[in-house]
């Protein structure tokens, strides 16, 4: 069998978005799956749109996800080879010179047709086809003619693309059949729509990939959530690494309609990847996004984290539900009384640590004939002024003396 060879082709215009880069990982995760190559093209043959900051963000959203390619090309530093095939043209007289560009002349009446991978049989007739410039007058290439050039020089066995190039792809196939070379498989994928069902808006999601990253999204949690906007695994299991992805990927699986971009579906991975960490291998992570996680011990931070996670959906809510083991809630403190008590019971813990804790205060409840549930309130509104996760793991982060003169400041408070 041929061997696989993609590309991942985009034009450095702009900041790529979640949809460029899901054309990114379905182009990776079919080399891969076949023993193949993965190729990144920088199709920079646009001078006047040509945005020199993007190249690094295409490259480093590729990075960030572990979408490594095997080769980089850049289209301007190509230009011989353009030249060269545009010679072979017009020496077989399928192409003449207007204004100073280069056209293709196209031959009326003829058929173009391919076998889609995604849209099975697709036709056109060349009669639609205008004869079309191959090279501008500043002596670069069109999109259309440095794509069939390379992808024939770089023996790309599938081109996986969005399918707004469906009606790039007769021009192509012309080019093919002038050149006397055999055209690659094409797998046109769907475009992501908003809810609307139209197209993606900025608003609605189509932001960048390192964007999703800043806002704290784990890489895995993107890569799944993408993987799954328009192609789906047999089974019903949902979570899947990249590497689970690549041994499961088929371009038959491919979705034809095109999938709605969901954020809660988004919200719902990275939730998932965040339980799937240890709190440990969080601690970097976490930190982040966290200037007082910065300066937290591994040991009290993974307490912190193991606590609060499944109410983060994203790194970024570290804060937010964290700031009660740095600073006291505002809720009011509870009776003198009662909070006197909650300090005597927890000067007679002898251990600090989350089991001693739970069975001494356990104990002082029983023996005093507390209700526990309102003692366990008493201890929250003293220490914490908030709402907690399971109280004696919460007590358990902090220092026994912090926990002390939290009461004491209570105790101080109450009427
Ligand atoms: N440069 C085109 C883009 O920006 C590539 C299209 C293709 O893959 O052929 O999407």
């Amino acid at each position: 069998m041929e061997k696989v060879i993609v590309r991942y082709a985009p034009s450095p215009t702009g900041i790529p978005h979640i949809g460029n880069i899901r054309t990114a990982l379905y182009n990776f995760l079919l080399a891969k799956s076949q023993k193949g190559k993965f190729i990144l093209r920088i199709e920079d043959t646009d001078r006047k749109r040509f945005v020199p900051e993007s190249v690094k963000a295409i490259e480093d959203s590729l990075k960030v996800l572990g979408l490594n390619w095997d080769e980089v090309y850049r289209q301007s530093e190509r230009l011989s080879i353009y030249q060269r095939d545009l010679e072979l043209l017009s020496k077989k007289g399928l192409a003449y010179e207007d204004s100073g560009a280069w056209r293709f002349k196209v031959e009326k009446g003829k058929k173009l047709e391919w076998t889609d991978l995604v849209h099975g049989q697709v036709e056109f007739t060349a009669d639609v086809i205008e004869d079309f410039v191959v090279v501008k007058s500043d002596g670069y290439p069109t999109y259309h003619f440095a794509s069939v050039v390379d992808d024939h020089e770089l023996k790309i066995s599938h081109v996986l693309r969005g399918d707004e190039w469906i009606s790039s792809t007769p021009k192509h196939l012309l080019l093919y059949q002038a050149f006397c070379w055999n055209p690659p498989q094409f797998i046109h994928v769907p475009a992501i729509l908003g809810p609307d069902k139209k197209k993606l808006s900025k608003r609605e999601g189509a932001r960048s990939v390192l964007e999703y990253i800043e806002d704290g999204y784990l890489p895995e949690a993107l890569v799944n959530f993408l993987a799954f906007l328009g192609w789906s695994p047999k089974g019903d299991k949902e979570l899947f690494t990249l590497d689970e992805l690549t041994s499961e990927f088929s371009t038959e699986r491919l979705n034809k309609n095109s999938p709605i971009f969901n954020l809660e579906k988004l919200n719902w991975f990275n939730k998932k990847y965040l339980a799937k960490y240890t709190p440990k291998n969080l601690l970097s992570q976490v930190r982040k996004f966290s200037k007082k996680a910065k300066s937290e011990e591994d040991e009290r931070l993974a307490m912190i984290i193991n606590l609060i996670r499944d109410r983060m959906t994203t790194l970024a809510d570290f804060d937010k539900y964290s700031g009660i083991f740095f600073e006291k809630g505002e809720e009011p403190p509870p009776p003198k009384e009662k909070a006197r008590q909650a300090k005597e019971a927890v000067e007679k813990i002898e251990n600090w640590d989350e089991k001693t804790i739970e069975e001494s205060l356990e104990k002082y409840i029983k023996e005093s004939n507390l209700n526990p549930s309102d003692f366990k309130n008493t201890l929250r509104l003293a220490v914490f002024a908030d709402n907690t996760p399971p109280i004696y793991q919460s007590l358990a982060v902090l220092d026994k003396s912090e926990v002390i003169s939290r009461i004491e400041e209570a105790i101080k408070k109450a009427k």
